[in-house]
């Protein structure tokens, strides 16, 4: 059966509540589709913690910057109903910009603190934005629990932070990232990478997993950063945004010393022709 697509608040609202009145939990996936396998673990899970599913399919325009990648975003809208279907979703929530943001609309989201670093620096607004539509998404589906994943480590810890904050009754739920083989995480924008950039794209998740060995070894920090960075030079990346090990609740500066007690996270973004790429690690 095709997945029902609705494109109003309205209308989720509408089937959410049926649901809901039925007494079962409803699970959340926000995405912003080019659906991939790490798109449908999140699905699987969501499944796991509730009888329903909805995702979402919104590629949100202000969590782009003004030279990103906002009009090449992939779009296939029927290939992605397919994916969530087949995954088990039950409802793909499509809303059109005009529905998320009409005329009038004025009210922004911040997340100081934990938003700030690493892409709050190298993507001006992005956090903003995402803050924004996450809020504006949890508020519309009205869901027991939301899957994020962490891929978009920080990402995850803004969303965490938000909800706290505002006191959102919804339970957020990280799902580890999907990899391919060669340790290179799924992302929709992988679909940029020439197919010689896509074996060298492998490299950032391995400088990474060489870093966390250095620092298991009892290596300090800004060395295992530094030659993490001289690694992706010579692999042929151009801008490298960070490579850094970082607290991994509130994403606090660790080092430069040795890892100290606290939880760590090896966070590295960096630009591969004309594919930015991003990935994170537990240390
Ligand atoms: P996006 O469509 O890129 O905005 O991502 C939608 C959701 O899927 C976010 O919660 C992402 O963190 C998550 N996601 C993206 N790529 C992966 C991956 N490789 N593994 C797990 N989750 C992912």
């Amino acid at each position: 059966m095709p997945l029902p697509i609705v494109r109003t608040v309205a209308d989720l609202r509408a089937q959410v509540s049926a649901w809901k009145r039925a007494g079962e939990r409803v699970g959340f996936v926000p995405t912003m589709g080019a659906l991939h396998e790490g798109h449908l673990s999140l699905v699987r899970l969501a499944r796991t913690k509730a009888q329903r599913v909805v995702a979402s399919v919104f590629v949100n325009p202000t969590q782009f910057g003004p030279n990103e990648d906002f009009d090449a975003y992939p779009r296939d809208e029927a290939r992605d109903a397919r994916l969530l279907e087949s995954a088990g979703c039950d409802l793909l929530f499509a809303p059109t910009v005009g529905e998320m943001y009409p005329r009038g609309f004025s009210t922004t989201v911040t997340v100081a603190g934990v938003s700030e670093p690493l892409d709050g620096q190298a993507r001006p607004g992005h956090f903003q934005g995402v803050a924004t539509v996450v809020s504006k998404l949890l508020n519309q589906a009205q869901p027991d629990v939301a899957v994020f994943g962490e891929k978009d480590y920080q990402q995850l810890q803004v969303i965490r932070r938000l909800v706290r904050d505002l006191d959102m009754p919804v339970e957020i739920v990280g799902a580890p990232t999907a990899r391919a083989e060669d340790g290179l995480a799924l992302s929709s924008r992988n679909a940029y990478l020439t197919p010689e950039e896509r074996q060298t794209a492998a490299r950032l998740n391995q400088a990474m997993r060489e870093a966390i060995a250095t620092l298991r070894d009892g290596g300090r920090i800004d060395a295992a950063e530094a030659a993490a960075v001289e690694a992706l030079k010579a692999a042929g990346f151009g801008r490298i945004d960070y490579v850094e090990v970082r607290d991994a609740e509130d994403l606090s500066r660790l080092g430069p010393g040795p890892l100290g007690g606290r939880p760590a996270r090896i966070l590295a973004a960096a630009v591969l022709g004309r594919t930015r790429l991003i990935d994170n690690m537990a240390v």
